[in-house]
């Protein structure tokens, strides 16, 4: 007798089952049990741009409090060796995407147009039956691809009344982008998914990047305080690369009138920038003949500048805190895993600057920190070295799916449940292309370990070497310190394997 359709399928099922019992049985071979869709956790990505984790009070800040991230922290786990491959909005944003460095995913700095045809994580959760969404910031200049919901702002966006791309055309809405932002996601999140499917969202600010505008509800935040500053504010690059001495990103020289609110604040690009600063000049001239020179006037520009920056995170913050009630109130808290991080780190002041790009801690380390109810421990600190290349294969786990071997990153699900593998990576390679360019930071690339990092410049061929237990603010390279000299062969040894590993090929 011809068995029913229903009874083969049980058939299959139980096949399968004592198939994948035998494979894990016999070779140690790890068979990933099918997750049905109803029990998939959905996915927040929350993400936003030059975010630096010394300005969340839950990796320690000394300047602001930012009670609903922290929230996440003390829910989830905060990842406090989490580092980007490359300093640099769009190409964070490239290897978020897809799980390969710069060079692999072609987004090797910023003027670079993302190549949307190509392998996803979003693509390939769509496919598991995920639907997905992105909201907010973008830049990577081609239309999103393997969403099935898009609002983004065009490149790096204003901070008010912002106009979004979707795929029906551009829209405008009026108001702050950080709330609108919000506004957008809750909207979809309420009454725009199918809710008979598990979600993905990336909900993605452009706060806190540069000119750090505030919204209406803190503009007068920080008014009758003083923040304290970096240790490291007045650093004269002493013991460092000859680039540290030629960069354009200090505090002192380089914030713009336009950065400082000494002008009005229009919406400028690149070059409209360059025009707009040359047609008001350098303001310090203007500063000395008010009598503000010297120690004092670098003082009252970080000033001006930090209390903005954190403006703009507050706003950050209390937004988080909205979409956070909303997943309490509406059940779905409970199924998803909710994660914080951004692009890069950021100089708050610290060895003098503003901006990003080197491979130095402050920029180099991005803040990370999950929530997963019910998987992983409530207030936990991972300190492994993890990277944004690892979050494809983070997010394709969760999914159940598998990460294709092309991905370069490794899931980091298995520290989420508090189990590090014994062979997770014990370094991690860094690129920066972007020269010459704004700021001009050289181009380099090297390795960190967990006490160790070791930097090439090598189109002017020098290297630096820092000990980060003893110098843990990177004020001396200790490069040519006959101390060193062991280690410095080591590192060269594993910078060579990483470039092998991860195939970078690119002229030095
Ligand atoms: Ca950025």
């Amino acid at each position: 007798m011809q068995p029913t359709i229903r009874h083969r399928w049980a058939g299959g099922l139980v096949f399968g089952q004592v198939l994948a019992l035998f494979l894990a049985c016999v070779s140690g071979y790890q068979v990933r049990a099918a997750v049905p869709t109803s029990e998939k956790p959905n996915i927040l990505f929350v993400f936003t741009d030059d975010h630096a984790s010394h300005a969340i009070s839950a990796y320690g800040s000394k300047i602001n409090r930012t009670p609903n991230i922290d929230r996440l922290a003390s829910e989830g786990m905060l990842f406090r060796n989490c580092f980007c491959t490359n300093s640099i909005c769009a190409p964070s944003r490239a290897v978020v995407l897809t799980g390969k460095h710069s060079h692999v995913n072609g987004v090797i700095h910023n003027g670079i147009t993302f190549d949307g045809d190509q392998q996803t994580f979003p693509k390939l959760l769509r496919h598991a039956g995920y639907q997905t969404a992105i909201i907010g910031k973008w830049h990577l200049q081609s239309e999103p691809t393997g969403f099935d919901h898009w609002q983004v702002l065009i490149g790096q966006g204003p901070y008010y009344n912002p106009p979004f791309l979707t795929p029906d055309g551009k829209i405008e809405v009026t108001g702050y982008t950080t709330d609108i932002i919000t506004d957008l996601a809750l909207d979809w999140l309420k009454s725009g998914r199918d809710k008979s499917k598990p979600f993905m969202l990336m909900y993605q600010h452009k706060a806190p990047h540069r000119n750090w505008q505030p919204g209406p509800d803190h503009l007068n935040m920080y008014d009758d305080v003083t923040i304290p500053e970096p240790v490291t504010l007045f650093d004269d690059w002493a013991n460092r690369n000859s680039g540290c001495q030629e960069q354009e990103m200090t505090i002192a020289e380089h914030l713009s009138p336009h950065d400082l609110k000494l002008v009005p604040q229009v919406e400028l690009n690149d070059e409209q920038r360059v025009a707009w600063d040359a047609a008001y000049g350098p303001k310090n001239e203007a500063f000395e003949k008010a009598g503000l020179t010297g120690d004092d006037l670098v003082r009252w520009k970080y000033q001006r500048y930090i209390k903005d920056y954190l403006r703009c995170v507050a706003s950050v913050d209390d937004n988080l805190g909205r979409v956070l009630q909303y997943l309490d109130e509406t059940g779905l808290a409970d199924n998803t895993v909710v994660v914080y991080s951004s692009d890069q780190g950021f100089y708050l002041g610290d060895h003098g600057w503003y901006d990003k790009r080197w491979m130095y801690e402050v920029s180099l380390r991005m803040p990370l920190i999950v929530r997963w109810p019910g998987k992983i421990k409530p207030e936990t600190v991972n300190t492994d070295l993890v990277q944004n290349l690892d979050f494809a294969a983070t997010f394709l786990e969760l999914a159940g799916c598998e990460v294709p071997a092309d991905m370069q990153g490794q899931s980091i699900v298995p520290l989420l449940q508090g189990r590090t593998p014994p062979d997770w990576r014990k370094s991690i390679y860094y690129r920066y292309y972007e020269y010459p360019a704004v700021h001009m930071v050289p181009k380099h690339y090297g390795v960190r370990t967990d006490r160790y990092k070791l930097i090439h410049y090598f189109e002017r061929n020098e290297w630096e070497l820092f000990d980060l237990e003893k110098d843990p603010k990177e004020m001396r390279s200790v490069y040519a310190d006959p101390a060193y000299a062991e280690q410095v062969v080591e590192l060269k040894r594993e910078l060579e394997h990483l470039r092998e590993k991860y195939q970078d090929n690119q002229p030095l």
